[in-house]
């Protein structure tokens, strides 16, 4: 008998929310409550990483600095979600995007305020920093 063949009952959903640390990345959840995106640059050797990182695993460096980003993109990349995970489901189909940003770092986000149709490889967006009605602080890209 195959697993999915044997006789089962329904256990109710369970939500699982666990909650994460974020003492040394707060500056960046509520830069975007503020409207700001917040990249952080390795004071050792230069280099800058979104989403932010704590630590440099290029050189190992624990020194790093928050540095605002311009929120100048380039789409390099996109796609149209339409079958949408477990999670998603309440949601209409969306876009995502990689922008590149002026700084250089490449931004996975959502792009919004576009029609399907209208959205190129190498257009120009803006990134925006914004707060879900859930409360939760996220950005996406929209029109410049
Ligand atoms: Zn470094």
């Amino acid at each position: 008998m195959s697993p999915t063949s044997m006789p089962v009952i329904k256990s109710r959903p369970i939500t699982i929310a666990p909650e994460i640390p974020i003492s040394k990345t707060l500056k960046f959840w509520e830069g975007l409550k503020q409207g700001k995106v917040y990249a952080t640059k390795c004071k050792g050797c230069g280099k800058l990483y979104f989403p932010p990182s704590a630590d440099c695993p290029h050189c190992l460096s624990t020194e790093l600095e928050w540095i605002e980003l311009s929120n100048e993109a380039e789409i390099e990349t996109f796609t149209h979600v339409v079958i949408r995970p477990t999670t998603f489901q309440q949601n209409k189909p969306y876009t995502v995007a990689i922008g590149k940003l002026k700084e250089g770092v490449k931004v996975l986000a959502w792009l919004t305020g576009f029609k399907l149709s209208e959205i190129k490889v190498g257009m120009k967006v803006k990134l925006v920093a914004k707060v879900t009605p859930e409360g939760n602080p996220t950005y996406e890209f929209v029109p410049p």
